[in-house]
C-alpha cells in the first residue's frame, strides 16, 4: 500500500472514531441528565403526596387528591403491601413505552402503613433522544466529508517533497551530476530542512568530486614530468651515450634524479591518501627537550647540517608523538631545502597552547604565496623547487596530520631574512 493511502486512510479512521466517540459520549450523557430530571421530580411528588395523605379524613374525595399529584401520562398506584387499594393514571398502559417509577410508603388515613407508588411514561424523553440521535448521525455522516479531503490534503503535503527528494535523487543517479532541489531561502518546515540538508550534502558530495578529480589531473600531471625527462634521456642514451660518456654520464644523472623524485612523489601521494582515511590518534605525554633533540640529531646526522634545539622550553606536551615527528620532518625538511643556513627549533608556552617554532634564515615566502602554501602541488617557484625536488605535497600532508592532532600552523615569513612555522599544540585536556 502506498504511504500517501496509509495515511490518508489511517487519519480518516481516526477521525471518524473520534467523531463517533464523542457523538455516543453526547447522546449517553443527555439521557443520564434527561432520566435523572424526570426521577427526582418523581420523588418531589411521592413526597409531597405521602405528606398530603396523612393529614385527609374520610370525608376526602381521594380520587381527585391522587389526580392532583398525578404525573402527566402516568399513574398513581396506592397498595396496603397485598391488595390494591386505589389507582388513578391517566393513559392505558401502552407496554412498548418506556417508564420510570418510584415507590415510597405514607400513612394512611386508618393509621395504617400503606405504599404509593408513582408511574410516569418517558415516552417523550424517548422521541427526544431519537431524535437527538438522528441529528448526531446525520452530523458524523456530514462531517466525514471533510475530513476525507483534509486527510487527502495532508497525504499530498507531507508527501510533495518526499517526491521531490526522490525525483532529484533518481535524477542524479541517472544523471550522474549532483542535482540540488530549489528552496526558499529562509523558514519553511522540517521537510523543507530535510531539502536544505539534501543540497548540502549534494554540495559536499561534489566538492569531494571535484577535489579528486583535481588530485588525479595534479597527481598525472606530476608525475609526467619526470616521466617524460626520463624518456627523452633514456633515448639520448640511446642515441649517443655509446659513443660520448660524457652525454652517458649526464643522461644517467638525470635519470637517477628524476626516478628518486617521482619515488619521493609516489610515497608521499600515498601519505596523502593514508591521512584521508583518519587514523586514530593515541595522544600521550612527550618530554618536549629530549624529543626534538633526537629529530634534530636524525636531521643533523641524514644532511649534514645544523639544526640547534634551544634549551629553554616547555617541558612536556601533549600529543601522538608518531603523528607529531611525522609534521616536523616535514617542516624541518623544508627549512633545510629553502635555506643555507643553521635550522632553530624553539618552543615557549601561552595559558592554552605550547608554541613549537622552525625557523630558518632562507630566501623567505612571497606573502601572496602564504595562503597557499598548505594546497596540494602548490610551490612557490617551479624553477627553484626543481632544484630543490620538491613536489608540493609535503606541506599539504602537514596540514592534513596537523589538523588530526588538533595544531594550528602559522607562517610568518620576511623575504630574504627567512621563514618560521609554529606549531600552536593545544595544552593536555584542550584537544
Ligand atoms: P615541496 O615538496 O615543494 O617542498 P611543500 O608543500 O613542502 O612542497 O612546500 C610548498 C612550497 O612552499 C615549496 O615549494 C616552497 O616554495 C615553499 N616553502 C615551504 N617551506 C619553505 C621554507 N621554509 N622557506 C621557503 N619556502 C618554503
Amino acid at each position: 500500500m502506498r504511504l500517501k493511502t496509509k495515511i490518508h486512510l489511517l487519519t480518516t479512521l481516526l477521525m471518524l472514531v473520534l467523531l463517533v466517540a464523542t457523538n455516543s459520549g453526547i447522546y449517553f450523557l443527555y439521557e443520564k441528565i434527561a432520566y435523572n430530571t424526570e426521577y427526582k421530580q418523581l420523588q418531589a411528588r411521592a413526597n409531597e403526596l405521602s405528606s398530603t395523605l396523612s393529614q385527609l379524613n374520610e370525608q376526602t374525595d381521594l380520587q381527585q387528591v391522587l389526580r392532583a399529584y398525578m404525573p402527566t401520562d402516568g399513574a398513581v398506584y396506592i397498595d396496603d403491601g397485598q391488595n390494591l387499594k386505589m389507582k388513578v393514571q391517566a393513559t392505558l398502559e401502552m407496554p412498548d413505552v418506556p417508564y420510570i417509577t418510584f415507590t415510597m410508603p405514607a400513612i394512611w388515613m386508618d393509621g395504617t402503613v400503606v405504599q404509593i407508588k408513582l408511574k410516569q411514561s418517558m415516552e417523550e424523553v424517548a422521541s427526544t433522544l431519537g431524535l437527538l440521535k438522528a441529528i448526531l448521525v446525520v452530523v458524523s455522516i456530514v462531517a466525514t466529508i471533510p475530513i476525507f479531503l483534509a486527510s487527502l490534503a495532508l497525504g499530498r503535503l507531507i508527501l510533495l517533497p518526499l517526491d521531490r527528494l526522490n525525483e532529484t535523487m533518481l535524477k542524479s543517479a541517472t544523471t550522474g551530476k549532483y542535482e540540488k532541489i530549489e528552496i526558499p531561502d529562509q523558514g519553511g518546515d522540517e521537510l523543507t530542512n530535510i531539502h536544505r540538508t539534501f543540497n548540502m550534502m549534494m554540495e559536499k558530495l561534489e566538492q569531494h568530486y571535484q577535489k579528486q578529480q583535481q588530485f588525479v589531473s595534479n597527481a598525472s600531471h606530476e608525475l609526467k614530468t619526470p616521466i617524460t625527462v626520463i624518456e627523452s634521456y633514456a633515448k639520448l642514451l640511446l642515441r649517443r651515450g655509446f659513443e660520448n660518456k660524457e652525454v652517458a654520464q649526464e643522461s644517467l644523472q638525470a635519470i637517477v634524479n628524476e626516478s628518486a623524485r617521482m619515488h619521493e612523489m609516489v610515497l608521499q601521494l600515498l601519505e596523502l591518501a593514508k591521512n584521508n582515511e583518519h587514523f586514530e590518534v593515541h595522544c600521550m605525554q612527550i618530554e618536549l627537550n629530549p624529543f626534538l633533540k633526537k629529530i634534530a640529531l636524525q636531521m643533523q646526522q641524514a644532511y649534514h647540517r645544523s639544526f640547534i634545539v634551544e634549551d629553554k622550553m616547555p617541558n612536556a606536551i601533549y600529543s601522538d608523538e608518531k603523528m607529531l615527528r611525522q609534521l616536523l620532518f616535514i617542516l624541518l625538511d623544508n627549512a633545510r631545502k629553502y635555506s643555507e643556513d643553521e635550522v632553530l627549533i624553539h618552543a615557549k608556552e601561552t595559558t592554552t597552547h605550547v608554541l613549537i617554532t622552525i625557523q630558518d634564515f632562507g630566501a623567505g615566502i612571497p606573502n601572496e604565496h602564504i595562503t597557499h602554501l598548505f594546497e596540494r602541488f602548490y610551490r612557490v617557484n617551479e624553477d627553484r623547487n626543481r632544484k630543490t625536488g620538491g613536489s608540493g605535497l609535503g606541506l599539504a600532508i602537514a596540514h592534513e596530520l596537523a589538523g588530526q592532532l588538533g595544531i594550528a600552523i602559522d607562517v610568518e615569513s620576511t623575504l630574504g631574512e627567512g621563514s618560521s612555522f609554529t606549531l600552536r599544540v593545544p595544552k593536555e585536556g584542550q584537544q
